[in-house]
């Protein structure tokens, strides 16, 4: 009989092309949602794009609320624990977003663990390791390096994650079960929006295409590509030597200001990309009343860059080049209509 994993928040952009690699290599996959609808939408989704959607089942749970985990983790060898909040527009609370990320993890880690899962995979992010203050105009971030949830430049979102994942850790440890536990710690995600429900990820270019930002802030991320994330969560479950790491899915460093550049070039009509950097002191002022600047203003001029070799040597997955992520998620967008 084949292994089951469960999904946590199958309706996502990375979850969604997590499960379509877990079931084109045979796995089971039980798929954790909050509306049913809604994953029907994206088991639908799979099946179009040629995924064998007869071993996926859907489970309804919040990450809100103990009810379903328990029988969601039943039977699972392995456990995705994808979903967290991730909200286009940040609250500006910094808190606001920890009870849900926090709790939510916990649930399914504890649960999990208990119900004998061999390995489950917890995706942070790069926003739980790069914001500490003083970082200066270059960080190499390696796979020791921390968020500091306490500083107050931190936004809710990357203060949930930071929580989040050091709750986890913090258990494990705890209980001695590190071994069993693997965390994602993402970058800048692009690639295909292949499934309809890039949601926050694909915002970047979208608001490039729209115009809304003549000028781009001075931000530099690693960037990788969904598929490439999603082989690193596959993988980092199968890798015996995985266990107890954190792993950077991060691939090459863009400045945003190269991003625009790589559209422009590719898409000359696009009159309204960006050109250029967005001086600093107007984004502090923008800052002031939109939430979604305020929230990147600790990172603003600094190059962001992974050293993610030990990933590859783990996962043996090379993330592709971030023009290829790039292109691929606006071509996808433009064929749905999106820009
Ligand atoms: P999506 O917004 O597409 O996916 C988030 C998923 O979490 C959705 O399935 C959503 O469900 C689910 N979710 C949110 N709140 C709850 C809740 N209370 N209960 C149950 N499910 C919930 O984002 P991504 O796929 O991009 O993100 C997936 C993970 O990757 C997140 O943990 C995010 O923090 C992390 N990440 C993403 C990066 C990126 O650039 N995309 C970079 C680094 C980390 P629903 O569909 O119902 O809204």
């Amino acid at each position: 009989m084949s292994d089951t994993v469960l999904v946590t928040g199958l309706s996502g952009f990375i979850a969604s092309h997590v499960s379509a690699k877990l079931l084109d290599k045979g796995y089971n996959v039980r798929g954790s949602v909050r509306n049913l609808n809604k994953g029907a939408r994206i088991v639908e989704a799979l099946k179009e794009a040629g995924h064998n959607t007869e071993n996926l089942e859907l489970v309804e749970a919040d990450l809100k609320s103990d009810a379903g985990w328990k029988e969601a983790v039943q039977g699972c060898r392995y456990i995705q624990h994808i979903a967290s909040p991730f909200p286009i527009e940040g609250p500006r609370e910094r808190e606001a977003l920890v009870p849900e990320a926090r709790a939510g993890a916990m649930r399914v880690v504890e649960q999990g663990l208990g119900a004998g899962a061999e390995r489950i995979i917890i995706t942070s992010s790069l926003v739980a390791m790069i914001g500490q203050a003083g970082r200066g105009h270059k960080m190499l971030v390696t796979e020791d390096d921390w968020s500091d949830p306490d500083w107050k430049a931190l936004g809710a979102y990357a203060v949930s994650k930071t929580r989040a994942e050091k709750a986890v850790w913090d258990y494990v440890q705890r209980h001695d079960l590190q071994e069993r536990v693997t965390s994602v710690n993402p970058g800048l995600v692009f690639g295909p929006d292949t499934f309809d429900n890039s949601g926050a990820s694909l915002e970047l270019i979208k608001l490039m295409f729209s115009g809304e930002f003549p000028r781009v802030p001075k931000l530099a991320f690693p960037i990788i590509d969904v598929r490439d994330c999603a082989a690193i969560h596959v993988a980092a479950m199968e890798a015996k030597d995985a266990g107890g790491r954190r792993l950077m899915a991060a691939g090459e460093t863009l400045w945003f200001k190269d991003v625009a550049d790589i559209l422009r070039r590719a898409y000359p009509d696009a009159k309204k990309l960006p050109k250029g950097d967005m001086p600093n002191f107007i984004l502090k002022l923008i800052g002031v009343f939109d939430s979604r600047v305020k929230a990147i203003l600790p990172d603003i001029g600094t190059l962001h860059m992974a050293d993610a070799g030990y990933v590859s040597a783990l996962t043996k997955v090379i993330p592709r080049p971030a023009k290829e992520a790039i292109l691929s998620a606006a071509e996808s967008l433009k064929s749905q209509g999106k820009l």
